[in-house]
C-alpha cells in the first residue's frame, strides 16, 4: 500500500503524493482514474531505456493511449531548444486539451514537461513520475515549471501544478550513488529548515534511504509533507516558501561559476556546499550555535556530500566571483542579497538586506 499525501490548494484543487515501490507498473490505473483516454510520456533516454516500456506498457493495460517524447539527458535539455523538441513532439502526438502528460524522470524531466504542458494549447493536464531522490522529495511537488536561459538558470516558466504526482521509490534503484547523494541533501534540508527532530532521524537513518530499506518510503514522505504544507499556504513564493531556498543562494553561484557542468557540479552538491555555508554563516553572524553548524557540515560530510568551496573541482574563483554570481540570482534585490539564515538547526529564516562586504568578508575566510 503506497503512502499518500494529499496537497490542497485553494479554489478546490488539489492533488495526492502516491509514494511506493513499483508505482510506475500500475500507474496506468491512477491515470484512467483522471478520466484521461490518452497519456503522452516525456522522458530522457536513460530513464526510457529503464522504465519508458513499463509506463507504457502499464498506460496501455488501462486502456490509455500513449506515445513518448525522449529527451537528451542533463540539464542542457531544460533550454530553448528542448523546450521546442518537446512542444512540437506533444503536438505531433496530437496531445489536446482533455489529455495528459506524464513527466517520467529527475527534475529536468519534471521542469520541461511540466513548462510545455503549462504552456501547450494553453494548458493540458500532467502527472509527475519522478524517478530522482531529488525530484521525488522536491521537484515534482509545488507546482513550479521551467527552463533555463542563457542568462540563469530557472528564468524561464510558469506555476502549473500536476494532478497527481507518482513517486515510484523502487525506480531509485538504479540512480547512481552520486545523483542519490546529491537528492540526499534536500532531504536533509527539510529538516534543517524547520523540523529538527526529522534531522535527528535522518543522522540515524540516512543509510536506509540509500540502501532502499523502508526508510526510504518515510523519508520521501516526510519530505513531501513538509513541501506540501509550505505550498498550500505560499503556493507562489509571497513569503515562506522562499525558506525551501536554505542553501541555494550559494549553491545557484556555485552552478554558475561551474558552468552547470554536471561532471563537476551537480545541483544537490551545489545545495549541500551552500547548506554548510548559510549555517557557518549564520554562526559567525552570531545567529546559530557554532556547534550546530558543525553538525550539519558533518552529517552532508558522512553521506558523502561535499561542504566545502574547496571541493569544487577545478575551483570557484574569488569571493568577488561568486557574489557577482549570487546577484545573478532571482532573490536579489536591488543590490542587498536575500539569505535564509538560521538560528540552529530546524530553525531557519528568511534574511532579507544582507550586507554585501558581510558575506565578503565570510567568503574570503572560507576560500
Ligand atoms: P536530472 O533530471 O538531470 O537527473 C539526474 C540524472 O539521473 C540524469 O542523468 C537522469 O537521466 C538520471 N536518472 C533519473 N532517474 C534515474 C533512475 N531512476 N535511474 C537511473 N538514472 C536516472 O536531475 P535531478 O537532480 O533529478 O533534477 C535537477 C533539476 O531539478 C534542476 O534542473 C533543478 O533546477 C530542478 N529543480 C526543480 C525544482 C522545482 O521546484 N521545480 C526544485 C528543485 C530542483
Ligand atoms: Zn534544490
Amino acid at each position: 500500500v503506497p503512502l499518500t499525501v494529499h496537497v490542497p490548494l485553494d479554489a478546490g484543487r488539489a492533488y495526492d503524493i502516491l509514494i511506493g515501490r513499483e508505482l510506475i507498473e500500475t500507474a496506468g490505473a491512477q491515470m484512467a482514474a483522471l478520466g484521461a483516454r490518452r497519456a503522452a510520456i516525456v522522458t530522457d533516454e536513460n530513464v526510457a531505456a529503464l522504465y519508458g516500456d513499463r509506463l507504457r506498457e502499464s498506460l496501455e493495460r488501462a486502456g490509455l493511449g500513449s506515445g513518448v517524447v525522449t529527451v537528451a539527458p542533463g540539464e542542457g535539455s531544460k533550454s530553448y531548444a528542448g523546450y521546442a523538441q518537446v512542444c512540437d513532439g506533444l503536438l505531433a502526438l496530437k496531445v489536446e486539451r482533455g489529455d495528459l502528460v506524464v513527466a517520467l524522470g529527475g527534475g529536468v524531466v519534471g521542469d520541461l514537461a511540466g513548462f510545455a504542458a503549462a504552456t501547450l494549447r494553453r494548458g493540458v493536464r500532467f502527472v509527475q513520475v519522478p524517478t530522482s531522490l531529488l525530484a521525488q522529495v522536491d521537484s515534482s511537488v509545488g507546482g513550479k515549471t521551467g527552463i533555463n536561459a542563457p542568462l540563469g538558470k530557472n528564468l524561464i516558466g510558469a506555476f502549473h501544478q500536476p494532478r497527481l504526482v507518482l513517486a515510484d521509490t523502487a525506480a531509485l534503484d538504479t540512480l547512481s550513488e552520486r545523483e542519490m547523494r546529491a537528492g540526499y541533501a534536500e532531504v536533509a534540508k527539510y529538516g534543517l529548515i524547520a523540523d529538527a527532530g526529522f534531522f535527528d532521524w535522518c543522522e540515524s537513518n540516512w543509510r536506509g534511504i540509500f540502501s532502499g530499506g523502508p526508510e526510504r518510503e518515510e523519508a520521501v514522505a516526510a519530505c513531501c509533507r513538509a513541501k506540501a504544507a509550505v505550498v498550500t499556504r505560499d503556493e507562489r513564493e509571497d513569503g515562506e516558501r522562499a525558506l525551501l531556498n536554505l542553501g541555494h543562494t550559494f549553491g545557484h553561484a556555485l552552478e554558475r561559476l561551474t558552468g552547470y557542468d554536471s561532471a563537476r557540479l551537480v545541483h544537490g552538491e551545489g545545495v549541500a556546499i551552500g547548506t554548510a555555508l548559510a549555517f557557518r554563516f549564520s554562526a559567525r553572524l552570531g545567529l546559530c550555535p557554532g556547534q550546530d553548524a558543525g553538525r550539519v557540515a558533518n552529517h552532508l560530510a558522512l553521506a558523502g556530500l561535499p561542504t566545502r568551496l574547496q571541493a569544487v573541482p577545478g575551483g570557484c574563483g574569488d569571493a568577488d566571483a561568486l557574489l557577482d554570481a549570487m546577484a545573478q540570482d532571482k532573490k536579489v534585490r536591488d543590490g542587498a542579497l536575500t539569505f535564509i539564515l538560521a538560528r540552529g538547526i530546524g530553525q531557519s529564516f528568511i534574511a532579507p538586506g544582507i550586507d554585501r562586504a558581510e558575506v565578503r568578508a565570510f567568503l574570503q575566510g572560507e576560500l
